[in-house]
């Protein structure tokens, strides 16, 4: 048995599953997953001592790749200086204004410990400045596991939805309506029937929770046309594209102006941190200003705040998106091309960091798509890639990250042993 067997074992006995977030499970791609003891740049080495490209990034955060030195020292400095407060700080401040200035929607911010605490806390944000209970959001997109949002869609065309989880009260679901995703029309005829009691539309303006879905321009822009018209929040959640694809994010890349965004994962810096902001008038509901509860005993941890605001500072450097998104768009096309070389059914996409692989002729647009596309066939890759030491999402059904810590060798070196593996079949 190896180390990372022998682990998992172990820790199924006391942590169910043997994993703190499902995914880690392996579940969809069978074995043991790999524990990891160490990073360093794009590298990671599991409790086998075995070493692995790493294109999963701790799902996102590490932009800069593992252990980045700075991010490192900041957090130490920081940690030498005490570990919480409960009381504001000045290096938040900063981080706040830093988030400000770089996504001109966000005239205010305020900062949470997780991506999850973002979304739930600003739909109920949404809820409270529109008076209105209803939420829409779209299928396969995920925005962390808050009770409304574990909602799948109901049995008729716009009837509102069921719990996707057990313990979710169909009295909350119900509020919940389910669209498809770059389904302008659909979100036209829910605006119609319900635009009314609507208090938001939530979404992935790049869907990263379904493997990569890019959005159609026309969807957007139909989203942010419907809530102004009809009164309701636009709320981008941009916990996994927020600096990930662009300086400012999705929205600056699509050039659409929410109302409300969520961000998680990068600004942490891999650290536990999250941020909701938007418009001012909206932001000012927030206790202890308005009627609208939310508090955090650790929000604005000093670690998690100096990891981000390092974060933050390295990401602006000149031309950081440029090389990361060449860099990122060098993978796909290589994995791409060798596939069609070896005629395999395979197609692959990234915006800015982040990326998509699908065993489907081409990239899949919606939930359905993506489910259709051949999951045994990502299995046997993903397997494969692993035992050749590269380290890919452990399922079909999640996007991959390229780091600013990878370099032009590792992208080749991968894309080479992909098509290894494309050649043998
Ligand atoms: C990861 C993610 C979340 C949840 O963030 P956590 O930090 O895991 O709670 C929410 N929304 C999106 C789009 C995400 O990718």
């Amino acid at each position: 048995m190896t180390r990372n067997e022998e682990l998992f074992l172990r820790a199924q006995k006391t942590i169910p599953g043997g994993v703190n977030s499902p995914v880690r499970a392996f579940r969809s791609v069978g074995g043991a997953p790999r524990f990891f003891a160490r990073g360093a740049g794009p590298r990671v080495w599991d409790a086998d001592g075995k070493e692995y490209i790493d294109y999963v990034g701790s799902w996102g955060p590490l932009i800069l790749g593992h252990a980045d030195a700075d991010t490192v020292r900041a957090v130490q400095e920081a940690a030498m200086k005490g570990l919480s407060f409960g009381a504001p700080t000045e290096a938040e401040v900063e981080l706040a204004e830093l988030l400000v200035q770089r996504v001109p929607s966000m005239e205010m911010v305020r900062l949470v410990s997780s991506g999850t605490e973002a979304t739930m806390s600003a739909i109920r944000l949404a809820r409270g400045f529109t008076g209105r209970d209803a939420i829409i959001k779209f299928e396969g997109c995920y925005h962390g596991h808050g009770d409304s949002l574990l909602v799948k869609a109901g049995s008729g065309l716009l009837t509102f939805g069921n719990p996707s989880s057990a313990g979710v009260p169909a009295d909350l679901a119900q509020h919940t309506l389910v669209l498809d995703y770059n389904d302008a029309q659909g979100l036209r005829d829910a605006f119609a029937k319900h635009g009314k009691t609507t208090a938001c539309v939530i979404v992935e303006p790049v869907a990263g929770n379904m493997n990569l879905i890019a959005p159609k321009p026309e969807f957007l822009a139909a989203m942010r046309e419907l809530c102004t018209q009809h009164g309701a929040v636009l709320i981008f959640d941009e916990v996994m594209t927020g600096f990930r694809v662009g300086p400012g994010s999705a929205q600056g890349l699509y050039g659409i102006t929410p109302d409300l965004s969520t961000f998680g994962k990068v600004v942490g810096g891999g650290m536990p941190l999250g941020a909701f902001g938007g418009r001012r008038d909206i932001m000012e509901k927030i206790a202890p200003l308005g009627p609208v509860y939310q508090a955090g005993t650790l929000s604005g941890n000093p670690l998690s705040v100096a990891a981000g605001l390092v974060t933050l500072k390295k990401v602006a450097a000149p031309g950081f998106y440029d090389a990361l998104t060449a860099k990122t768009k060098t993978l796909v096309d290589g994995l791409a091309a060798a596939a069609k070389k070896r005629g395999v059914k395979f197609s692959a996409q990234s915006v800015g960091g982040m990326f998509g692989v699908y065993f489907a002729a081409t990239p899949p647009t919606s939930y359905a798509e993506i489910m259709a596309s051949d999951k045994e066939a990502f299995n046997r890759f993903f397997h494969a890639m692993l035992d050749g030491g590269f380290y890919l999402a452990p399922s079909a059904f999640e996007a991959g990250f390229v780091s600013a810590a990878h370099s032009d060798a590792d992208i080749a070196a991968t894309i080479a042993a992909a098509d290894a593996i494309f050649a043998a079949g």
